[in-house]
């Protein structure tokens, strides 16, 4: 039986766009400080009646998989930094209707959850590591913790119990250049790479300071590297999917800036704070905290997710101008 009458449809918007993938950012916290993400000083410390707790994010991915949701991604801020979310995991995978339960994370405290995601059911993870060198990652991070973060990397892979890519943000004249570091690492490891683009949320704009590395530039350096490249078919946001002849792992470029993929988007997002946004580059959201924890959530809640979705415009990056832009992915979780 439903929760109620109101939650048993599918979301689907004004442009025919079904929604079954839900990314919910559990915390805005972090143990690194990106540079591209946020800033040494950023605040991100909400008081915690501000932040969802564990029943408020059961609840929630009981309403979204009423409401057809089929898949949920745990991130952030950093995920692993929240002592429950090998709970969250096993409540998300225990949840009927939702078939598919992942988590990005910066890797750092992977050696103290790994044995219970794996037992939870976590069903893939996404690591992201901009470099392989570690002053590299220490100048990146603000952190001097690359060689747990690769410890770590090394553990889950020789596991090999889940599906791993790894978020590689591309920037110019920063790690542009190991492009060739990453693809050999796809030779004796079963991972997908992820060369990714830049996008503009961050506190200090870093995006507008030349490091920027599109697409054409990025595939440029890599036939530059291996023109024996072999295509072949990645997920819907992996525009350019490849592996080298021999290699266990494949690479991919994820064009989230110059191309749009705003016409197959089936995403809806919960930000840490508790609010919905129906688009990446949608500023305000929709505070669902207090109807998640009022006496009929599960009609009310609903209600919202609809709503939002109605909003969800055809072409997010139409909307509002620089601006309006959120200046951290933290909050949205990417
Ligand atoms: N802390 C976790 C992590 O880093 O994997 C999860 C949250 S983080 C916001 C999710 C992803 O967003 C990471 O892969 C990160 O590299 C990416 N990201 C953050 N800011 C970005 C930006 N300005 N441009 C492109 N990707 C960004
Ligand atoms: Fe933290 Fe992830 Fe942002 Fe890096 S990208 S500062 S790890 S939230």
């Amino acid at each position: 039986m439903s929760l109620t009458d109101n939650t048993s449809h599918p979301l689907v918007d004004r442009f025919g766009r079904t929604i079954s993938y839900a990314r919910i950012a559990v915390t805005a916290r972090c143990n690194l400080r990106c540079s591209y993400c946020m800033s040494e000083e950023h605040e991100c410390s909400p008081a915690p009646e501000h932040t969802l707790n564990t029943g408020d994010i059961e609840l929630l991915i009981r309403i979204l998989a009423e409401t057809g949701v089929k898949k949920v991604r745990f991130t952030g801020g950093e995920p692993l930094l929240r002592n429950d979310i090998a709970e969250l995991v096993r409540s998300a995978k225990q949840t009927k209707g939702i078939e598919n339960v992942s988590l990005t994370t910066n890797g750092v405290l992977l050696h103290k959850h790994l044995d219970t995601l794996l037992g939870a059911g976590l069903d893939a993870l996404n690591l992201s590591i901009d470099t392989l060198d570690r002053e590299r990652y220490k100048a990146i991070t603000r952190r001097d913790l690359f060689v747990q973060v690769k410890a770590n990397l090394e553990a889950l892979l020789a596991s090999k119990a889940i599906p791993v890519k790894l978020n590689v943000v591309m920037m110019r004249g920063v790690n542009s250049d190991e492009i060739a570091e990453f693809m050999e690492f796809t030779r004796n490891h079963a991972v997908t790479v992820r060369f990714m683009e830049l996008q503009p949320f961050d506190d200090h704009q870093i995006w507008r300071t030349g490091k920027f590395l599109g697409l054409d530039k990025i595939r440029e350096l890599l036939r530059d590297a291996y023109p024996e490249l072999l295509p072949h078919r990645g997920t819907s946001t992996e525009y350019f999917s490849f592996s080298l002849p021999g290699y266990e792992g494949s690479a991919a470029i994820i064009p989230a800036y110059t191309r749009n993929f705003c016409s197959q988007c089936n995403r809806i997002r919960i930000t840490s704070g508790g609010s919905v946004i129906s688009c990446l580059y949608d500023r305000q959201g929709m505070e669902l905290l207090p109807l998640l924890r009022s006496s009929d959530a599960a009609e009310e809640v609903a209600a919202l997710f609809r709503t939002a979705v109605r909003q969800k415009p055809e072409d997010g990056r139409n909307q509002g101008d620089g601006e309006n832009r959120r200046t951290s992915m933290s909050e949205i979780g990417g």
